[in-house]
């Protein structure tokens, strides 16, 4: 070998090349449920566990809950590289929006609003130079302006920044369910229409079979629990302790309508203050979903529905969802792990549930046991979905106790009330060393098996700062005002020159001028960095 051949050879990295997830004598799974949690579970074990065998168990007289359409940046890596879902043909049948953050009308009294966009930047200068984040970066500005960052060149042609900005998807829950029902059939993976009604279990109450109406009987090594607010094997079978979240987070009704777009397709979720909760706006091609979240203590449904109609339009049908906030103890019992509503529910506000599915999932798979008396795995299973779960609730409930836009008796009960656990020591830390993401505090456990994008030290600065939770002078950054407003003056060209989601949409750009080839053929863009 010439030295050239011997470097290469010595410096071989193929033990990098170690498969990210464990062997284990799991050899079958039996996902109970087949909505959104169902699905992306099956299709995930598929690919990272391709020698476990798979099926899902579904009825086709329980309807999926209908709801989840607002996600979070995590969707898009998961979707797309960990399942390789082709975005070709996702963009075509789901027909998803792009979402750039969450523009809040929240926090302090009067028109006052602000933006979490997944892109934050500049709080800090921006907040000591304009006493605001509005301007803090560009995706900010964009959000203020409803457009989206493809820009018109002066030749005419486009420009995308979308490698370089995460961004997120509203999907029709219809949509997105039809598709991966079809996906999973394509991939083989057997569904099973059935509604389970008895579960058989051994003398140490492990689950040994589970029976349907329909006559089948069905056994596994594994059962992943996905049947939704129902917990069928979780919590109605094994009776684990289910842990309620009600002393944080107040809501537990929601009632959810659809109202005309006229042609204007928002680039971010919105979520708006009412007296007794929020409602989101979450847009879709044609027409926007709404839900008002609330608190059936301090409302009734017809004092909600009047409320809504009287802010927002008078929308002649609506739906009543009711849920609960909280998870159970343990994720794994015996030999179910569940996940989705059936493990939990974070009130919907910073959209955290396929978020917490996906991340459920990709731990489920990297931490697979290697039996069900692979104690140190189990343990460590439910450690990490736990703590995601508990910071992701007191994350949630921190904007609830800071929030200052209104003064009714549901705000002042929460303002007075509402526990926020782990969240008082992160927004002591804020005002002790603004901002958080300098030194990257408060962004939980550094050592989890899942890396967030999302709810981490910047999140807690934009909400913390978005909400005026400063309470001591800021010491003067390093950019000075000039510089600051040049920033802000770039900003402002670049948001003229950027495209609303209603043109892009209606000229189909993202296929015409290769602007979603460029984003996921490419390697080099957020998608392939941030994939966990
Ligand atoms: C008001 C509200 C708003 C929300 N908004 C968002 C949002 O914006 N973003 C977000 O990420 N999430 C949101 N969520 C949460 C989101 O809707 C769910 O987490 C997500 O859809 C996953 O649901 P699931 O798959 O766990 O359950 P489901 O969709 O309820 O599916 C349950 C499945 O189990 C099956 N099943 C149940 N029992 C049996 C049985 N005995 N036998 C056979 N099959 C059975 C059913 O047939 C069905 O297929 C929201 C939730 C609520 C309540």
């Amino acid at each position: 070998m010439r030295l050239p051949e011997h470097i290469e050879n010595a410096f071989d990295l193929s033990y990098l090349d170690f498969p990210k997830c464990p062997t284990t004598e799991i050899k079958s799974i039996g996902i109970l449920g087949g909505g959104t949690a169902g699905y992306l579970t099956a299709l995930a074990i598929q690919k990272m566990h391709p020698s476990i065998k798979v099926q899902v168990i579904e009825s086709s007289k329980i309807p999926v809950i209908g709801v989840g359409e607002s996600t979070t940046t995590e969707i898009v890596p998961f979707l797309h590289r960990t399942l390789q879902i082709d975005p070709f043909e996702f963009f075509k049948e789901v027909e998803p929006t792009l979402k750039l953050g969450i523009r809040f009308d929240w926090g302090c009294p009067g028109d006052y609003k602000f933006n979490f966009s997944f892109f934050a930047s500049h709080q800090y200068e921006s907040y000591y130079h304009e006493n605001s984040i509005e301007n803090s970066n560009w995706v900010s500005v964009l959000m203020n302006k409803n457009k989206f960052p493809i820009i018109r060149q002066d030749d005419g042609s486009l420009l995308s920044f979308l490698p370089s900005i995460p961004f997120s998807y509203h999907i029709d829950n219809k949509n997105l369910i039809r598709f991966l029902r079809k996906t999973l059939k394509q991939r083989r993976i057997e569904i099973i229409d059935g509604e389970v009604d008895q579960v058989t279990q051994d003398e140490n109450g492990f689950v040994k079979s589970l029976k349907t109406v329909e006559g089948h009987e069905l056994a596994y090594d594994l059962y992943v629990d996905c049947s939704g607010f129902r917990s069928k094997l979780l919590g109605q079978t094994l009776k684990t302790e289910f842990q309620p979240f009600s002393d944080t987070l107040f809501t537990d009704k929601a009632i959810t309508f659809d109202l005309p777009n006229n042609d204007s397709v928002d680039v971010y979720t919105s979520v708006i203050t009412m007296n007794n909760g929020w409602t989101w706006k979450i847009p879709m091609r044609s027409e926007d979903h709404y839900g008002y979240v609330y608190s059936s203590k301090y409302s009734d449904e017809e004092t909600a529905v009047a409320e809504a109609r009287a802010k927002f339009g008078n929308f002649k049908e609506y739906k009543v969802v009711n849920f609960r906030s909280g998870r159970h103890t343990q994720a794994w019992n015996k030999n179910v792990f569940a996940l989705g509503n059936a493990y939990g529910f974070i009130e919907p506000l910073e959209s955290t549930a396929i978020q917490t599915a996906v991340h459920s999932i990709i731990a489920l798979c990297r931490l697979m046991p290697n039996s069900h008396s692979d104690h140190t795995s189990i343990a460590a299973l439910n450690g990490e979905v736990a703590a995601t779960w508990d910071s992701f609730r007191w994350f949630v409930g921190m904007h609830y106790k800071l929030n200052k836009k209104l003064d009714t008796p549901f705000w002042k009960d929460v303002r007075d009330k509402a526990e926020i656990g782990s969240a008082n020591a992160i927004i002591d830390l804020f005002n002790q060393r603004p901002p958080l993401s300098a030194g990257n505090l408060g962004t939980g456990s550094p050592y989890t098996a899942v890396n967030g994008l999302v709810f981490n030290s910047y999140s807690y600065d934009t909400l913390l700062f978005g909400q005026k939770a400063v309470t001591k002078p800021l010491k003067k950054p390093a950019m000075t005002k000039e510089e600051y407003d040049s920033k802000v003056k770039s900003y402002l060209a670049l948001t003229e020159r950027s495209l609303t989601l209603h043109e892009i949409f209606t000229n189909d750009y993202l296929f015409s001028e290769e602007i979603l080839e460029q984003l996921f053929l490419d390697t080099d863009t957020w998608i392939v960095e941030t994939e966990a």
